[in-house]
């Protein structure tokens, strides 16, 4: 198959058209991709590369590899509060293997889908197996939420259970360890395959948070890059940590490190002040996954975590890339 025949089969859908939000004007097939955001509208851009090795593992499904290299780049512009809109992929890959390949364009169109997200280009070439997605968004100027913002007072939120995602991953990674619980295994090893991108929530923690980002690398290390950028310490609580039940089931006495630092939950940490809280849960309401208050912004600097009035030391985070 060649290159064009592959990008034909695997990667152009029938996107939607300049409609009534003008939204793209020239698609896959051009040298280029013309795009329109809606008068009155901010880019916001982000990008990620999934290295094979690193961010995936040569056996994972080809679905989950699709899924994830957009999801962790919804989850950043979901982080930004801001509607993502057009996407495009380079893809290295060592050969065509088309069962693999018709599986990721699976995984990574199903996810575009849910979010009415197109893929509007990209770039296709052999080499060591490795996706870049980068992800075009958008929004209304004011709309987006930062990592600087946090003031004093506020309380630190997280969505979902850290630490699940993890826990997952060491449960494939060790497949004939006995360990029970059929149902809260499968339900760990889901959160790492196919992390959810907080999508809406996102966008509706607009003019509610003061502060946001996605948890990538374990929440104790993100926190801390929310709170160096705001210029602001936090007072944490180890005993309001939203642990699942299937993290506490299958890993006891990991749960809480776990949640910590084990990253790649793509849940939303974010800040909001005393008088915008009865709006976060009233919003919260309608949405699929839990909101935790799980400590106080303060002046000063870092995440100081205490179990039950001690202070609780946080190990070593698992990730280090560099
Ligand atoms: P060029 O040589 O001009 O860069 P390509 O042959 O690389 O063109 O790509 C042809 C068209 O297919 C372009 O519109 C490009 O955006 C699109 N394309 C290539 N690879 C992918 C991919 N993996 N996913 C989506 N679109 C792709
Ligand atoms: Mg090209």
């Amino acid at each position: 198959m060649d290159e064009r025949a592959l990008i034909r089969r695997y990667f152009s859908r029938s996107a939607p058209l300049a409609g009534e939000r003008s939204a793209i004007i020239v698609g896959i097939g051009d040298d280029g991709a013309v795009l329109r955001p809606e008068p009155g509208y901010d880019l916001v851009v982000a990008i990620d590369t999934l290295v094979e090795g690193t961010h995936f593992l040569r056996d994972m499904p080809s679905a989950a590899v699709g899924h994830r290299c957009l999801a962790v780049n919804l989850s950043d512009v979901a982080a930004m509060a801001a509607e993502p809109r057009w996407a495009v992929l380079a893809l290295a890959i060592p050969e065509v293997d088309e069962a693999w390949l018709s599986g990721f364009a699976d995984g990574l169109f199903a996810l575009a889908d849910r979010y009415n997200v197109a893929l509007v280009g990209g770039d296709t070439v052999r080499g060591p197996l490795a996706a870049t997605v980068t992800i075009h968004g958008q929004a209304r100027p004011g709309q987006v939420v930062q990592r600087r913002g946090a003031q004093p007072g506020d309380g630190v939120w997280v969505t979902g259970s850290p630490g699940d995602a993890v826990a997952g991953r060491l449960l494939l990674m060790d497949p004939d360890k006995k360990t029970g619980h059929d149902e809260l295994r499968q339900e760990l090893i889901r959160r790492f395959l196919f992390p959810e991108p907080r999508v809406l929530e996102g966008q509706q923690l607009s003019g509610l948070a003061t502060a946001m980002l996605d948890v990538s690398d374990g929440l104790h290390d993100d926190l801390g890059k929310l709170l160096a950028a705001s210029n602001v310490g936090a007072e944490m609580d180890i005993g309001c940590l939203p642990l699942s039940t299937a993290l506490q089931t299958l890993c006891p006495r990991d749960a809480i490190e776990h949640a910590l630092t084990g990253g790649d939950d793509y849940e939303l940490c974010f800040t909001v002040p005393a008088a915008a809280e009865s709006s976060l849960l009233k919003a919260a309401e309608s949405w699929p996954v839990s909101v935790t208050r799980i400590g106080t912004i303060i002046a000063g600097e870092g995440a100081r975590w205490s179990l039950d009035g001690r202070p609780y030391r946080v190990p070593d985070s698992l990730w280090q890339h560099f």
